[in-house]
Formats: C-alpha cells, sequence, structure tokens
C-alpha cells in the first residue's frame, strides 16, 4: 500500500534491520518516498534545509533499505536498514544515543551479519558452514567448561565460558531460525504467570 501525502510530510523511523535499534526519525514528501523505494537508500525531505535530502550525501553514511512498512493507519513509515556508517551526525549510532539496545539483541544481530556476509571467513561462516552437530557439540563443550569455571569459583574464567557459551548458543539459534525475541516472549509469560500467583509459593520453579 502507497503512504498518503495529501496531509503534508510523513514521518519515517529508521530502525537498524538487525540488532533492531530506532536509529532516527525524518520526514518525507511524496519525492522523497518515491525515491527511497526507486534507489533503495533514504532520501527524506529536510524541514530546515527546506529541500530533498539524501541522508548519508555529505557524510556518505547512506541508510541502505532493507525493509519498509506503514503503520495502522498509513501515516509513519518504519523503515528497516542497514547504515553504511553511523547515523546521527554526532557520530552516535543511532540519533536516541546508544545505550538503547540490549546485548542479547546485539549478539543475535552480529551473528546474523556476519551469517549474511559469506565472504568474511568469518568463525561464525565457519559453524554455520559445519552445520548443527558441529554447532550442538561445541555448545556442549562451552556448557562443560561454564561447570567446571563454577565449581573452581574461578570468576574470570566463569566470565569468559559464559561469553563463549552465550555467543555459541546463539550461533545455535541462529541456525534452526529461532528468533531471541520468541525466547523473550516466553520469559515475558512466564514471568506474568507468575505474578499470577502471587502469594501462593508457585514462584519457585523448575527452570
Ligand atoms: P549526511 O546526510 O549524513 O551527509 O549529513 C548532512 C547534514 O545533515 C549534517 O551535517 C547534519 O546537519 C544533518 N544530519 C545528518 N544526519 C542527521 C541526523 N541523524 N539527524 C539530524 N540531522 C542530521
Ligand atoms: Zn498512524
Ligand atoms: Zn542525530
Ligand atoms: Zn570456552
Amino acid at each position: 500500500m502507497k503512504p498518503d501525502f495529501s496531509k503534508g510530510l510523513l514521518p519515517a523511523v529508521l530502525q537498524h534491520w538487525t540488532d533492531r535499534t530506532v536509529l532516527m526519525l525524518g520526514y518525507m514528501n511524496e519525492e522523497a518516498y518515491e525515491r527511497t523505494v526507486s534507489e533503495g537508500v533514504v532520501w527524506f525531505y529536510s524541514r530546515s534545509k527546506e529541500r530533498l535530502w539524501k541522508k548519508g550525501e555529505s557524510s556518505g553514511n547512506v541508510q541502505r533499505v532493507k525493509d519498509m512498512a506503514l503503520d495502522c493507519d498509513q501515516d509513519t513509515l518504519l523503515i528497516q536498514v542497514d547504515p553504511a556508517g553511523p547515523t546521527c551526525h554526532t557520530g552516535a549510532n543511532s540519533c536516541f544515543g546508544d545505550e538503547s539496545v540490549s546485548p542479547l539483541q546485539s549478539l543475535e544481530g552480529m551473528i546474523r551479519d556476519r551469517a549474511a556476509d559469506r565472504a568474511s571467513g568469518s568463525y561464525t561462516n565457519y559453524l554455520l558452514g559445519e552445520g548443527i552437530d558441529k554447532i550442538a557439540k561445541k555448545f556442549g563443550e562451552e556448557s562443560f567448561e561454564v561447570v567446571i569455571a563454577a565449581m573452581k569459583r574461578d570468576r574470570e574464567e566463569l566470565k569468559n565460558e559464559t561469553a563463549d557459551l552465550l555467543y555459541h548458543l546463539f550461533v545455535l539459534l541462529h541456525e534452526q531460525g529461532v528468533g531471541i525475541g520468541e525466547i523473550e516472549r516466553i520469559l515475558d509469560e512466564r514471568h506474568a504467570k507468575k505474578n499470577n500467583f502471587k502469594g501462593e509459593r508457585k514462584d519457585i520453579r523448575e527452570w
């Protein structure tokens, strides 16, 4: 469906296509929208410059379009982008600060980036190329290393092995096509249930 420009400029929210960070808000007129669709990089109408503005025209930090969607009443755009560099002119990745993305989301995003870039020769690509047997075996090994570190009460080793474990877990989830959002939803549901049973000692559960 095409957006409705009869009431003027349309706000367009840019969101990072892998880690889902909200990057910036800009406004589009019809021509900015048409160019964005035809060129695959984001154009805005700049209210301060009063002209069409290709984001990244001087900085080089163009925003490649991965997906575009309209909101419920077709008057706001949500654009998933792959930014060529920091989206904010201050040098921050996001105009809303770089603290907004959860570490789990950025780990998932990093793995998705590596997986998409087959030529990178990254360890992630190697693991995904080997397949689930290799990935599951590595995950098993890392969980054993976490157990050993905990039994030894070696905090440094525990932190490092936990990082290894989480990384391999996320590669495994990626290989299986399971998104971290799906896990978060289950945790939210459990959390909601737990609160419903307040006072009934249903709060202690088997994980
Ligand atoms: P650019 O489009 O990245 O080449 O930036 C050109 C100019 O647009 C900058 O010097 C800023 O004045 C402005 N600008 C760029 N990015 C942003 C942004 N995310 N928010 C507001 N203004 C911006
Ligand atoms: Zn709306
Ligand atoms: Zn900014
Ligand atoms: Zn390890």
